[in-house]
């Protein structure tokens, strides 16, 4: 492609217009290396123009590997025989989370499978204890798709924002992803409740899940237009031992960053993580993501005994640069591409 076709895609998604199918469907399968390295020079312009060198860090806390649901891409799925499970009772996430505010981090994520243990109820009484122990630090949750009023609850109780992944756009392929008891209807309503509740809302997909094409992700990049969320999150799918797609190839990094670069282009403001999905497949992964635009890591805060059992896929990495223990190790990274730690809340910013 000419730079002429690529300025003119470029302008069309920093228009205030809505992005016609037409324009992703080029910027994901058009570009050569050279138009890509040029869009992924733009996009960390463009994230360095709002963030600065500094790349928000968010204390991950892994509170369950129990799930009620049987997503066929995950290694938490309840038919998954040989997942080892565990549960982190209230107190053990209060440390882990003075472990983290004890290291400056000024975020929490409590992420997990949809375990029935860690109800509504449950979950609003220790954000509530979290929340009165670190009045100004922002709490994130990552826990499946709930009521409305469960939603309500855990916000009420002091969560600010939510995780919670669209996964695909495209209702055969959620069918094709998902079991008959999840449904792609009730996935939006979840996300849509998210956004009127108030909480800042992260979602996103996986790339090169089993069956995506070029098509599904023109749909998610409709999507998320349409959506708007504060947060995206993108990683490669990789596959995960004891599932139905435990056979099928993984996402691939080349394509992960191109993406994360149209989306740093496309929504500006929006919280970009460089997901562990895209560390454990590419050594350089999290430096490549924040090359490409992204502008968020998310260390490991699971209690050590409990990190490897959740096994969301294989070979996670959960021990090094992307491990509390190892902050030195991320530091000294960031520090070789000329970034750093930003310890700071990092709140969503329309500016
Ligand atoms: N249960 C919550 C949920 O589904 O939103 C949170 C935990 S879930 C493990 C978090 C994310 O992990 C999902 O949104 C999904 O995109 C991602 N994930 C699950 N299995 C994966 C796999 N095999 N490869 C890459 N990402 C995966
Ligand atoms: Fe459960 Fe989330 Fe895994 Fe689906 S992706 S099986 S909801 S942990």
């Amino acid at each position: 492609m000419g730079e002429n076709g690529l300025d003119n895609l470029l302008q069309q998604l920093s228009s205030g217009e809505r992005v016609p199918a037409e324009v992703w469907r080029c910027l994901l399968t058009q570009l050569d290396a050279e138009a890509t390295e040029r869009l992924a020079v733009m996009a960390r312009g463009v994230a360095q123009s709002r963030f600065g060198k500094g790349v928000y860090v968010r204390a991950l806390i892994e509170i369950s590997s129990f799930c009620r649901n049987n997503c066929n891409y995950c290694g938490l799925r309840c038919s998954n025989t040989l997942a080892q499970r565990y549960r982190l009772g209230k107190e053990e996430i209060l440390l882990s989370c003075r472990e983290a505010a004890a290291l400056g981090f000024n975020t929490f994520v409590l992420q997990g499978g949809e375990d029935p243990v860690q109800g509504d109820w449950w979950l609003a009484d220790v954000v509530a204890a979290i929340r009165a122990e670190h009045p100004s630090k922002a709490i994130t949750l990552s826990v499946g798709e709930r009521t409305a009023a469960g939603y309500r609850m855990l916000r009420d109780a002091g969560a600010d924002r939510y995780l919670l992944r669209h996964e695909t756009a495209d209702a055969l392929h959620y069918a094709h992803l998902h079991p008959h008891s999840m449904s792609i209807e009730n996935r939006h309503r979840c996300l849509y409740e998210l956004k009127a509740l108030g909480y800042q809302v992260g979602s996103g997909m996986m790339v090169g899940s089993p069956g995506q094409t070029v098509e599904h992700l023109v749909e998610d990049l409709m999507f998320l237009d349409e959506l708007k969320p504060q947060m995206i999150g993108i990683g490669p799918f990789i596959p995960a031992a004891g599932t139905p797609f435990a056979g099928e190839p993984a996402g691939s990094v080349e394509r992960t960053l191109l993406l994360i670069s149209i989306l740093r282009l496309r929504f500006p403001n929006t919280l970009i993580p460089a997901t562990t999905a895209l560390a454990t497949l590419c050594n350089d992964g999290t430096c490549r993501a924040i090359l490409a635009g992204a502008n968020v890591v998310m260390p490991n805060f699971t209690p050590l005994h409990c990190r490897e059992k959740y096994a969301i896929y294989d070979n996670k990495k959960n021990n090094g640069s992307e491990s509390a223990q190892h902050l030195d190790l991320l530091a000294e990274k960031l520090d070789k591409i000329g970034y750093y730690i930003d310890f700071s809340r990092g709140d969503y910013n329309a500016r």
